[in-house]
């Protein structure tokens, strides 16, 4: 069933179409100038517009040019109905955006046919539409995780980047690794190590707020981006997240384990970062300066 809107200045028709369509379980609202029918397709959003070529004062290809202009009616798919005795222009009503043609008086298997081929393409379309959207979505997601991956992390950091120095917002970038990891993949082997990496991806999404941006970096090493975050706050993020780490049980199977990683910051405004590049440059420094003291602790540029 879908919310059919019929714009018809015809009073003898357009009630029969309602009736017809009405009767196979679709929703019709019934507009009788071409003003009415644009407003009730912004107000009401039906699933289609049929869409009488021939009115006064705004005749169909006007109503389609300005359904096409706006943002929340363009999307809709609309088939033009004319009469015999008024042959339509169908190129231009074509290049207006109409999807089809439907000539009047109609036959009602026809009307209905039709009126459900759309309705059903429409559908298409949308589902089509959600599965690239979904498929997007996970090409930008690391499959072990689910946090973002190292090439979508850069193409975000570098827009934050662009954004805060515009702007004069300060933006952090953390950088983390776990400690000794090589020691413990040798030791327990790999599908331990990815459910160390599953639920550290899972602490840091604990650790940091929703509007922050968490990425797995690379093998062990993961990313996050903090947004009006200026040093002491970053710090003080990292900090927590690495007390969060190292406080989790990690269990796999009948092994309970415990992992610890270093942390490094860095934070923009700062006189040596210019760019996105940079900020990562300083984090992976402070990263090193952290496993260099000692590891399982946070340092920053
Ligand atoms: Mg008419």
């Amino acid at each position: 069933m879908a919310k059919i809107l019929l714009i018809d200045d015809s009073r003898l028709i357009a009630p029969v179409a309602k009736t017809i369509l009405t009767k196979r379980g679709h929703e019709v609202i019934l507009a009788q100038d071409g003003l009415a029918g644009l407003e009730a397709a912004k107000s009401e959003r039906p699933d289609m517009i049929l869409l009488d070529l021939t009115m006064p004062v705004m005749d169909g290809y006007q109503v389609c040019e300005k359904l096409k202009q706006e943002d929340s009616t363009k999307e809709i798919p609309v088939i033009m109905l004319t009469s015999k005795a008024e042959p339509a222009d169908k190129v231009k009503g074509l290049e207006m955006g109409a999807l089809d043609y439907m000539a009047k008086p109609f036959d009602e298997g026809e009307l209905v046919a039709r009126v459900n081929i759309h309705v059903r393409l429409k559908e298409l379309r949308e589902a089509l539409e959600e599965k690239n959207r979904q498929l997007q979505e996970m090409a930008n997601r690391d499959g072990l995780t689910g946090l973002f991956n190292h090439r979508y992390f850069h193409e975000q950091l570098s827009k934050d980047f662009l954004r805060a120095r515009r702007y004069h917002e300060s933006l952090s970038c953390i950088l983390l690794d776990i400690d000794y990891s090589k020691k413990f993949n040798d030791n327990y082997g790999h599908q331990t190590g990815d459910v160390v990496l599953s639920t550290l991806g899972r602490v840091i999404e604990e650790a940091i707020r929703d509007s922050d941006f968490a990425a797995r970096y690379g093998g062990e090493e993961f990313a996050v981006i903090l947004y009006h975050a200026d040093q002491p706050a970053a710090v003080h993020v990292a900090e927590r997240l690495r007390q969060m780490v190292e406080d989790r049980e990690i269990h796999d199977k009948d092994k309970m384990l415990h992992v610890t990683i270093s942390v490094g910051v860095a934070t923009f405004p700062h006189e040596e970062i210019r760019d996105s590049k940079k900020l990562i440059e300083c984090a992976d420094k402070a990263l090193y300066k952290a496993k260099e003291n000692g590891r399982n602790r946070v340092e920053s540029y």
